[in-house]
Order: C-alpha cells, then sequence, then structure tokens
C-alpha cells in the first residue's frame, strides 16, 4: 500500500519526534531526521534502529522488515534538506514564537502542498498557522508518549486548516495503526481537556479533608475500575508537568470554574514533592516502590443495632437485600426504634442534610454510597455527619465488612468520592460535546486510549444514568454552592429527557 506521505520530516527529534518518525517509517514513508542540536538527529537514529532490533529479537518483527524500516530513515542537516518533503511534522520545545519562527522558514521552502503539522500539546494550532502565507495547510497533529503504545492521535483543524489536510492526516495515522481522533482547536483538544476532572474533583475531595489520598485512591480504582487512583496518577506524571496543564487549561479557558486547580498541588510543587521520579509525592517512594498506608481496620463490635433505612434511600430495595444478606436486623417500621443504627443513602446530598431535611437523629445517622450496583464494585463507602456517634459508625462499618469486601469510612461529602468524581468527569465530557471540541464517539475512543480509564466518559455517565449523574451534580450544587458542578446543556437536556449521553439531535 502507497503511504499517503512519501516523505516526512521531523522536526525535533527528542522523545516525541522519534516515536513519530518509527509510525511514519513503518507506515511506509521515507523519513528525514532533523534536529538544531548538533548529533540528536543521528542519535534518534541510532535508538530507533535499536527499538526495532530489540522487537527483532522478541519475534514480533521480522529481520527484513527492519531492514526496509531502517533503510527509511535519513540525517536531514539543515531544514532545507526537508524542500521535497511532502509532510513535515514538528515536535520542538513548546514556545508559540519558536514553533512560529520554524514553520515560516519552512513555508519558504517545501511546496505548496507540503502538510504541515505541529505537536503541540497546550499551543492554539490557530496562532501557530496564524504567522503563515498558507495557513489552511497547518494542521495539529497531537501524539502521545510513548508514542508506538499510546495508539490514538488526535487530529486537529485550526480555524484556516484544510479539511483535505486534516484527512489525509486521518489516513496517514490508519497506514501506521493507530485511531485517529478530530478536535477542534480548543484548549486541551480532547485527551488533556477531558482529563482535567478525575485529578481536580480528587483534590478537592482531599482539600476539603473527606479522606486521605490513599483512601481516595483505593475508592476509585476498587468503584470505578480506574487503573491508577488519582494521587498515584499525579506521583507518576509529576506535579512539575501536571500541575501547569492544570494552570494552563483553566486560564485558557478565562478562569472557567470547571477547571479550577488546587492550592495542594501548587504547594506541592513549590515544595519539590513532584513525585515519584523524586522519591516524594503524594506517596512516600522507596526503591521507586510507593509506600501506601495500610487499609482501615474493621472495627469489633460486641452488639450490632438494628438497622433502619431512609425511604428516600438510592437503590433501596437492593440495600435492603444486601443488609439482609449480611444478616443486619432491619426496622420496617415509619420511624427508627431508638437505638437504631439509622442509614440514608444519598446521590449529591451530603449526609448532614439529609439528616436535617428528614429529621433524624444526626448522631446515629450513616451514610453509604448506593449510586452504583453493589455486586458490581469492590468496596463500599460509608461517610459519617459531624454528629455521628463513634459506636454507629462503627457498627455500620463492622456490618458492611461482615462479607468480607472493603469499606471506607470517609467524613460527610456532597457526593461521597465516586459520585463526585464521576459526576465532574461526565460534566465535563458532556460540555465537550456541547461546545463541538469532538463528537461523542472520539470523545469516548480518545479518553479511552489516552488515559486509560475504563471506559469512556459518555459510557460512564450511561451506566450511571444520566438523569442520576444530573441529580447529583444538582444536589452539589446546593451544598457547595459553587458553579463548578453546574450540569453543562448537554448533560441538561439527556438527563431531563433520559435520553443516552451519545445520543445526537437530528
Ligand atoms: P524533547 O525535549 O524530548 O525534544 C525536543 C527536541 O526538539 C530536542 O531534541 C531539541 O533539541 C529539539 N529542538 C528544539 N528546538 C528546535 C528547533 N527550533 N528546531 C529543531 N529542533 C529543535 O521534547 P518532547 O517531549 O519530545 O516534546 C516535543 C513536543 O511535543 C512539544 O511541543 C511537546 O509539548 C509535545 N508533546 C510532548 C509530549 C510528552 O509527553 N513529552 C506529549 C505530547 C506532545
Amino acid at each position: 500500500m502507497q503511504p499517503i506521505f512519501r516523505k516526512t520530516a521531523i522536526v525535533g527529534t527528542g522523545a516525541m519526534g522519534r516515536g513519530i518518525a518509527q509510525m511514519a517509517a513503518q507506515a511506509g514513508s521515507a523519513v528525514l531526521l532533523h534536529d538544531v542540536q548538533p548529533g540528536a538527529a543521528q542519535a534518534a537514529l541510532a535508538a530507533l534502529r535499536s527499538t526495532w532490533q530489540t522487537l527483532v529479537g522478541k519475534g514480533k518483527l521480522d529481520a527484513d522488515v527492519m531492514s526496509t524500516y531502517v533503510e527509511r530513515l535519513c540525517v536531514a542537516e539543515t531544514v532545507n534538506d526537508l524542500a521535497s518533503c511532502d509532510l513535515v511534522v514538528e515536535a520542538i520545545v513548546e514556545r508559540l514564537d519558536v514553533k512560529q519562527r520554524l514553520f515560516k522558514e519552512l513555508e519558504g521552502i517545501v511546496g505548496p502542498d507540503c502538510v504541515l503539522a505541529t505537536n503541540t500539546s497546550s499551543l492554539s494550532v490557530t496562532s501557530i498557522a496564524a504567522a503563515l502565507q498558507r495557513p489552511g495547510q497547518l494542521a495539529g497533529y497531537h501524539f502521545f508518549n510513548p508514542v508506538p503504545l499510546m495508539r490514538v492521535v488526535e487530529v486537529i483543524a485550526g480555524l484556516k486548516t484544510d479539511p483535505s489536510v486534516c484527512q489525509r492526516l486521518t489516513e496517514f495515522t490508519r497506514q501506521f495503526g493507530h485511531t485517529p481522533v478530530s478536535a477542534q482547536d480548543t484548549p486541551g483538544f480532547i485527551v488533556n481537556h477531558a482529563g482535567r476532572g478525575y485529578g481536580t474533583e480528587a483534590l478537592r475531595v482531599a482539600g476539603e479533608r473527606v479522606a486521605d489520598f490513599a483512601t481516595i485512591d483505593r475508592i476509585l480504582k476498587d468503584q470505578m475500575g480506574f487503573r491508577l487512583g488519582p494521587f498515584e496518577l499525579m506521583d507518576l506524571t509529576a506535579l512539575d508537568v501536571s500541575h501547569p496543564v492544570m494552570e494552563s487549561i483553566y486560564r485558557q479557558y478565562f478562569d472557567e470554574p470547571r477547571y479550577r486547580p488546587s492550592v495542594i498541588t501548587a504547594q506541592r510543587l513549590a515544595g519539590g514533592v513532584v513525585g515519584k521520579k523524586v522519591g516524594e509525592g503524594f506517596y512516600r517512594y522507596e526503591n521507586g516502590a510507593a509506600q501506601v498506608p495500610a487499609d482501615q481496620a474493621v472495627p469489633e463490635v460486641a452488639n450490632m443495632p438494628p438497622v433502619w433505612v431512609s425511604p428516600k434511600a438510592a437503590r433501596r430495595a437492593e440495600l435492603y437485600q444486601l443488609l439482609k444478606d449480611l444478616g443486619a436486623s432491619i426496622e420496617t417500621a415509619a420511624a427508627p426504634s431508638s437505638g437504631a443504627l439509622i442509614l440514608v443513602a444519598p446521590l449529591g446530598l451530603d449526609v448532614t442534610t439529609l439528616a436535617a431535611v428528614e429529621r433524624l437523629d444526626a448522631a446515629r445517622t450513616v451514610g453509604i454510597d448506593m449510586m452504583l450496583d453493589d455486586a458490581a464494585t469492590r468496596r463500599r463507602v460509608l461517610a459519617t455527619n459531624p454528629a455521628t456517634r463513634s459506636d454507629m459508625r462503627d457498627a455500620a462499618h463492622a456490618l458492611f465488612a461482615r462479607d468480607g469486601k472493603a469499606v471506607s469510612v470517609i467524613r460527610d461529602s456532597g457526593g461521597f468520592v465516586t459520585q463526585r468524581v464521576v459526576a465532574t468527569i461526565v460534566n465535563i465530557a458532556a460540555d465537550m460535546c456541547q461546545q463541538g471540541v469532538c463528537t461523542p464517539a472520539d470523545l469516548d475512543v480518545a479518553v479511552t486510549l489516552g488515559l486509560g480509564y475504563p471506559m469512556g466518559p459518555l459510557a460512564m455517565g450511561d451506566r450511571i444514568g444520566p438523569t442520576n449523574v444530573l441529580e447529583i451534580l444538582f444536589n452539589m450544587q446546593t451544598v457547595y454552592g459553587d458553579p463548578r458542578y453546574r450540569p453543562s446543556p448537554w448533560l441538561r437536556r439527556r438527563g431531563a429527557l433520559g435520553l443516552s449521553l451519545t445520543h445526537l439531535e437530528h
């Protein structure tokens, strides 16, 4: 098969450039490698040869095929050597003036049909193209690190990008076996925009001292199936990388409250406590292994009180069944007896509000997160309110741990942990659909491949039920009075009508 681009130049042959060069060569393109730093392009060529050699050694690549890949690569000493290319991908330093200068120079060297692509992750494609005579030839072409393993590429149209330029980049991406997704030129494009919910909301939960970092990580992994908790993830990415991204997207959206960063990361960054690479982040690391504090111990409870469940509890029938399965003594009268443990299961509201509104004895009231089907999770989460007695807290903890399932007890929070974080992720994704950043299908594909979430944000919203997500957000707005929780119109309309979040208007 003929490659869409016969001759590709890679300018900037660092971590990203060499990965992109590998893909282009594997798609059948001749590849010229250029870097300002003397010897850097040569080093990239050697590194690529060794990458392929490793694959040959593992039996994953034929030695003859490797030879054809290596023959396709060559070093270009100057940008003037790139004249005959039909694609130039730039992966140089992340600075608008330097990228503009490079493309302006290239425009005078390459032919008029040559496609110019920038791998920028945070700059506006439109503003890079604004320096050019032919802005229609430039598009964003955003890869993820490490390029060969992260099999999604965002193709970004600037305001003036010729649609055929994006189409050719999209087809070329398929030729090297990655999945192309199309994005409008907006801050963070798809993946870095959709990824705002997870860390920032978890930081707000931690900032309210609802639970410690390790407990929040455990809850999100065990309840929703995230591979890494938000604090483990931030430790891996390191705060010197992730905090500036949080600030940049927040500022680029003119201080939109949904993306507001946290003082926790700003403070830790200032103190150099940035993550695994320095041995200390949200966790301490010894010989590269995180020192994770032990999970909460299940208390011994001699006299288990009877349990009364609020009539307004979410998934009330399932909660009753669960209590039966756990051997609880269940009260069914209209009001709890004087010694009963009182259970509420709010969506978005906190335990305190429910105890007050339902006129329950707050000292005996404990909340349980019933947003998800209990059978589908590996952990139960209970929340106390400031008045909850320790014997009632311990009784609830021991009762829900009776079958051996993990239990976390957190302090009161509108929306527990998972409800808050998932509703925030879904809401941001819904708003991206509302803004037309990309199609709902591309959004879920990009996030699944680019962030490794167990499912796309819209599929997550559909699993919980858009109406439930909407209820959680409305109630969180009541508890916190914070505009960051206002539901996107996309979610509000689909939630109100009971439609799937991927439903498109005709
Ligand atoms: P890097 O520092 O590993 O490599 C950059 C290379 O560009 C260096 O070899 C440098 O010598 C060279 N260079 C700098 N200015 C140049 C110029 N004017 N002309 C030619 N070569 C020049 O950086 P990286 O991590 O590969 O990132 C490159 C680009 O990719 C940036 O725009 C970055 O934002 C973007 N990006 C990075 C990642 C990531 O995770 N690292 C992910 C997506 C996008």
